[in-house]
């Protein structure tokens, strides 16, 4: 899937609207999810043209793919998330419910979030 730089994360990163940041630097950036879905909903996202984790881990700098994940780690720690626990989570494509094409990886922590996935999935 080609990247479309209109999406609402690209415009984002060039400062076209406005966030929430809780962090930056040269690699990726981080904000509150606009629709929170715990106590704790950040987005992280990488600096860079890419719609999800199988193109950014193909296709990305090593440099960049490393500064991404310090990023992760580094919020979770900041936002104080790491001793009580916290998820991360990335959808990719339609199966997932992807609504941006900007690769982002969801950090959910401030309550006991229950089952990672549907608990009704029968394994057929
Ligand atoms: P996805 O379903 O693509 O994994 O998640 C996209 C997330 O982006 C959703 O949780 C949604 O609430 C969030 N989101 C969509 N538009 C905006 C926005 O303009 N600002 C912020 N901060 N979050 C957004």
């Amino acid at each position: 899937m080609a990247y479309d730089d209109t999406n609402i994360f690209a415009k984002i990163l060039r400062g076209e609207i406005p966030c929430n940041k809780v962090y930056e630097d040269e690699y990726s950036l981080a904000f509150h999810d606009i629709n929170p879905q715990a106590p704790v909903h950040v987005l992280v996202i990488p600096k860079g043209d890419f719609v999800s984790m199988a193109d950014f881990t193909a296709s990305a700098p090593a440099e960049l793919i490393t500064g991404f994940f310090r990023a992760v780690g580094k919020v979770a720690e900041e936002l104080g998330l790491v001793e009580a626990g916290y998820r991360t989570l990335a959808n990719a494509g339609d199966n997932a419910h992807q609504e941006v094409p900007h690769l982002h990886v969801h950090i959910f922590g401030g309550k006991k979030l229950g089952p990672m996935l549907d608990s009704h999935f029968s394994g057929s």
